[in-house]
């Protein structure tokens, strides 16, 4: 008899005897939190709302980085503890990390001297984990690396080395090294409420999204990480709690590799409105972003606005040549920063992009602010504060040498490097060689992996964040959807209605991430 792997989480998530630590939230800050609590031995449940990484932890701009932007801001402690970590992950999930050049061009005769020597800073900063070491490059060699660079007045530049990786694939891996380590997660399940005793948060109800059918779960430490939602669950506790976050939104434009043909990305450190810009290589496309725009409210699928595409287009201009235009983009995303509150009248763009743990009366944990490179440190830091609050016995950290799953240094084609050591198992299904749409790397057999393996529930966990079709093509994500909803139907025992169902629901959304 084969057992439902949902159904068997279910009843080990429902025991009657208390966890050590519940993570509401499973980004890059409640997946962090809960492989560290569950590899130093507590008894850990983890509950993500919608899907892994269906929030922010989807969609960054996929570096792996100190941040040189915070050392302009000469926030140097927190560039250096970025690029500890970025070392350590690059260790932990070489499948899922590499090495990336950035230039940065020079058109005025002071601006490599000037970032050259910033990026020295940078490079020391790293210590013993460095990359390889930032360098002057000549016209000539700028060109090699970024052929469409725009010519005319270009001097040379400043090349630097940062990680890139892939988000949501990092958060399907840190769900399945949590699983590894006996951790318990399950994927649509939102707490919709927490349980007090005497004064005290001890556990939460949620609901299983398939049935409709809430729980109860007791824990000695309850951490919400739900990003941009953390004040919905601290509201769960006191309704009149103040806000503690002042969200924002950043913007990404997906194009095609031709635009930036060469090894490297290309970034620009100051834009018209005082940022940065990154255009970057990844999956064979080109990710250019992002935008800083202070945003009301928060929500799960936030649009742009039509002023920050023509931003990212306009200031792409100013370096690319041949240039995207609005025709040449395959998809829009868009991420809410969880920038926590400062006085009136901040700029968000000065607002601490560090990680803030709060406790509260109740002794309720919230983890939220800093960035997916230093998901671990927070990570540690929450169970260290949770293991205290809740009296647990105390236990060394052990994740800075933890090899996430499936890690290895092999040297896999590039399209199946994301599962490392899984690679073989993924291409011995069904369908290994079938493509899901012409316009798209992926196959069938990793649609069958993503149920079977990856906890993937429904079309638009598979399209958009087991595989980044929705990403990388979003117009080709939506034509692929039924056949998607097919074999997911076949590995899910569901029926047409079902699939229909699927369909509509990934279109409604995949629309969003066409521009039109
Ligand atoms: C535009 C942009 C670009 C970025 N680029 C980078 C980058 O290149 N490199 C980098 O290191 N960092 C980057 N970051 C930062 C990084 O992406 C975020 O800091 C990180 O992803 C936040 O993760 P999180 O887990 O706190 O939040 P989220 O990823 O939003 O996760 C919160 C989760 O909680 C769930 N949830 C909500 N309510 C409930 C509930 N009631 N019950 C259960 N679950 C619930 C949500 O569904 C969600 O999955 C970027 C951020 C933005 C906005």
């Amino acid at each position: 008899m084969t057992t439902d792997p949902r159904q068997a989480a279910l009843t080990a998530a429902t025991t009657p005897e208390p966890w050590d630590i519940l993570v509401i939230g499973g980004g890059a800050s409640g997946l962090g939190t809960a492989v560290e609590a569950a590899t130093r031995g507590y008894r850990t449940l983890l509950l993500e709302a919608h899907d892994y990484a269906k929030g922010t932890s989807s969609r960054s701009t996929k570096l792996v980085h100190g941040g040189v932007r915070y050392l302009a801001q000469g926030n140097v402690s927190l560039v250096r503890e970025a690029l500890h970590e970025r070392g350590l992950l690059k260790q932990n999930a070489p499948h899922l990390v590499r090495d990336l050049g950035f230039l940065i061009a020079a058109y005025k005769w002071w601006a490599a001297p000037f970032y050259g020597i910033g990026l020295k800073m940078y490079d020391l900063l790293a210590g013993k984990l460095n990359l390889q070491a930032s360098r002057y490059v000549n016209k000539a060699q700028a060109l090699a690396r970024t052929p469409t660079l725009k010519q005319a007045g270009l001097k040379g530049g400043i090349l630097y080395f940062d990680g890139q990786f892939d988000d949501s694939r990092l958060a399907i891996t840190l769900m399945r090294s949590l699983e590894d380590h006996g951790g318990v997660t399950l994927n649509h399940a939102p707490v919709v409420g927490l349980i007090r005793e005497g004064g005290r948060v001890v556990g939460a109800r949620f609901r299983d999204d398939e049935t409709g059918q809430e729980h109860e779960v007791r824990a000695r430490a309850v951490v919400n990480a739900t990003g941009v939602f953390v004040d919905d669950i601290r509201r769960m506790e006191r309704s009149d709690v103040k806000p503690m976050l002042s969200p924002s939104q950043g913007v990404h434009v997906v194009v095609d590799r031709r635009f930036l043909p060469g090894d490297s990305a290309i970034m620009v450190p100051r834009t018209d409105d005082g940022r940065v810009l990154f255009a970057v290589p990844w999956h064979d496309h080109v990710v250019i972003g992002t935008t800083d725009t202070p945003v009301p409210e928060t929500s799960l699928e936030p649009r742009a606005l039509p002023e920050e595409i023509d931003f990212i287009l306009r200031t792409a201009a100013q370096y690319m040549d041949p240039a995207p235009t609005r025709a040449d983009v395959r998809s829009v995303y868009v991420g809410l920063r969880p920038l926590v509150k400062a006085a009136e009248g901040t700029d968000t763009k000065s607002l601490s992009r560090d990680h803030v743990i709060r406790i509260s009366d109740g002794g309720l944990i919230t983890l939220t602010g800093g960035k997916w490179t230093t998901y671990r440190r927070m990570g540690e830091d929450t169970v260290n504060r949770a293991a205290a609050q809740a009296g647990l016995p105390e236990r060394l950290s052990l994740t800075a040498g933890l090899k996430l799953h499936g890690a290895t240094q092999a040297d896999l084609p590039e399209h199946w490097k994301v599962y490392g050591t899984d690679a073989e198992w993924v291409q011995s299904l069904p369908g290994a060689n079938q493509k899901i749409h012409q316009a798209l790397p992926y196959t069938e057999a990793e649609v069958r992996w993503a149920a079977r393996a990856e906890q993937a529930r429904t079309v638009e966990d598979v399209l958009s964040r087991r595989l980044r079709a929705l990403l990388l093509n979003a117009q080709a994500s939506i034509e692929a959807a039924p056949r998607v909803a097919a074999i997911l139907a076949e590995e899910l025992g569901r029926d047409q209605a079902w699939q229909a169902g699927q369909v509509r629901a990934y279109t409604d959304v995949a629309q969003g991430y066409v521009l039109r």
